[in-house]
């Protein structure tokens, strides 16, 4: 099937200030987001992100490279002739229209009838299910309310592509799970481009269709967010997303031989030398002691439907199991157990 893309960077890259201050925000980063699409940008702050998201919208222009939207080149196109609208992390709605009014501003500004404006108001309201809040001025409704006006409000225009830069970080942690399904459904129901921001790993992971995962300027990977997750391509990768376990090791024939001296054996792949083995806590199991390597516990963890064990290997390094906690067993912390790793399902990163 041939995808058709709609946002694409080329070799992008933006350098803010001059001389000795200058900050390097984007090195070169080139990326392709298709059509009907929900893309993450993910990363710890400052890496770049919300620069990226910016050059999209038209607010900042790239030092370096070309952004396209549907391959045509927008690089120098101001942002409001861009098909391109943005939802920020500040809902910032006018606190003496209504939210209909509010809803309907941009369109109105844009010198649409008024029948279409009301139209399209009508349209993204039912699409944001606040068909009965039309009326209400912003302060007479809840901040997760607050936001579906602003998104509302930016998908009123039917953009090409929206752009999300932290649009839930305000939102308490059950509302913003609410909103999580809640874009998700929309971006769904649309069928429009989604480039959202995040440096919340989980809401990058269970929203996305594709992740770029982003640091210090610089694109790492792209891919599913199984892609991610099972086989991040280095150590940053591995830590950032999900919590993992990172051992150095040394490779030898048949595996990896690790700190304890125990050789696991992992997919090698063309691996040579010093690696570091990402291990999932979840590919961790656990036994009484007997065969196997050892490991003593240190601390014990209950967090609902699993249970989290430090564990203390031999050489003093430390791995985390995750372990359901309705499983048959239980261990205590101060006891010895032996540890079985799931290999096969091993990232060995060399970088
Ligand atoms: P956050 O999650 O904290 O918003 P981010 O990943 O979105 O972070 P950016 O806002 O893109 O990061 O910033 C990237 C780098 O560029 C940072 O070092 C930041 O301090 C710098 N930067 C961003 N905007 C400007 C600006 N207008 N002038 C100078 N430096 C800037």
């Amino acid at each position: 099937m041939h995808t058709q893309i709609a946002v694409e960077a080329r070799n992008v890259g933006k350098i803010y200030g001059a001389g000795q201050t200058a900050i390097t925000a984007l090195g070169d980063v080139s990326i392709a987001i298709e059509k009907g699409e929900f893309f993450t940008l993910l990363g710890p702050s400052g890496c770049g992100k919300t620069t990226l998201l910016r050059c999209i919208a038209g607010f900042e222009t790239p030092t370096a490279g070309s952004i396209y939207l549907s391959g045509e080149d927008i690089t120098y196109t101001p942002p409001n002739e861009r098909p391109v609208n943005t939802v920020f992390q500040s809902y910032a709605l006018f606190p003496h229209l209504t939210v209909a009014q509010n809803i309907g501003f941009g369109l109105k500004m844009q010198g649409k009838p008024a029948s279409e404006v009301k139209r399209a108001v009508e349209r993204v309201l039912a699409l944001v299910k606040l068909e009965d809040f039309a009326n209400r001025l912003p302060t007479q409704l809840s901040g997760g309310q607050q936001q579906r006006v602003a998104l509302a409000r930016a998908l009123a225009p039917e953009p090409q592509v929206l752009l999300l830069d932290e649009p839930l970080s305000a939102l308490d942690l059950k509302l913003r799970k609410e909103m999580q399904s809640e874009l998700k459904r929309l971006q769904t129901e649309t069928g429009i481009t989604f480039v959202f921001v995040t440096h919340d790993q989980e809401e990058a992971l269970t929203m996305s269709d594709r992740i770029g995962v982003m640091s210090a300027g610089a694109l790492l990977q792209v891919g599913t967010p199984h892609d991610i997750y099972d086989r991040p391509v280095d150590r940053f990768v591995a830590d950032f997303i999900g919590e993992t376990n990172l051992l150095d090791g040394q490779v030898e024939q048949g595996g990896v031989r690790i700190g304890t001296g125990d050789v696991l054996a992992v997919t090698l792949g063309a691996a040579q030398g010093k690696v570091t083995l990402a291990i999932r806590p979840e590919q961790v199991s656990l036994a009484p002691t007997g065969r196997g390597m050892t490991a003593s516990i240190v601390e014990k963890t209950y967090m609902g439907t699993d249970t989290h064990y430090k564990l203390t290997l031999s050489d003093d390094s430390h791995l985390v199991a995750r372990v359901q906690s309705n499983s048959a067993i239980s261990f205590a912390v101060g006891q010895d157990v032996s540890v079985n790793i799931d290999t096969q399902a091993v990232q060995v990163l060399t970088s």
